[in-house]
């Protein structure tokens, strides 16, 4: 079940990324931070909150949404993704009880077509990189969370934990 649904509740902010990132490889689309809020400042003290969350409100948005208010103010670079306006986003806030993340409102319904670069033939990582990324996991145990943020930020592919799950078993 890769569709997230409201109320569906995460008690690790590791298992909430994993969900999301799972969601936008099958819908194909990509979700970035519009706003957030950690519990290190909202709850400095609180020493009953589930500190593995990280953030007690967390606000994401398509990828194709409306600009934040700070890019059109700079209005430096222009980007190169066509800007559609997409009501897409999923917001996420802490649970009465501080031990939870839920998914308090949603909207999945995008007024786009998908991302071509969540397609496999193109998050696809070349022998090198595959041969990197078993070395990491396999003989260094380095967090597979891990390399995923840090192909996408060398490379822009979206590779997901399958694949790297598959690069590990050859
Ligand atoms: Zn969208």
């Amino acid at each position: 079940m890769a569709f997230l649904v409201l109320g569906e509740k995460f008690t690790d902010l590791d298992d909430l990324n994993d969900r999301v990132t799972e969601h936008e490889t099958e819908a194909q689309q990509i979700y970035i931070v519009r706003n957030y809020c950690t519990i290190e400042k909202q709850y400095p003290n609180d020493t009953r909150v589930n500190r593995k969350l990280v953030y007690s409100v967390l606000q994401l948005r398509c990828k194709h949404g409306p600009k934040s208010r700070e890019s059109q103010a700079t209005g430096l670079r222009k980007s190169r993704s066509l800007k559609l306006n997409c009501p897409a986003f999923i917001n996420f806030t802490l649970s009465k009880d501080r031990q939870s993340l839920a998914i308090s409102s949603l909207n999945l319904d995008h007024n786009h077509e998908n991302f071509y670069d969540t397609l496999p033939e193109v998050r696809r990582l070349s022998e090198k990189e595959s041969r990197k990324v078993a070395r990491l996991v396999n003989d260094l145990g380095s967090s597979k969370r891990k390399i995923m943020i840090e192909i996408y930020e060398n490379s822009k592919k979206r590779v997901t934990r399958k694949d790297i799950d598959n690069i590990c078993a050859i």
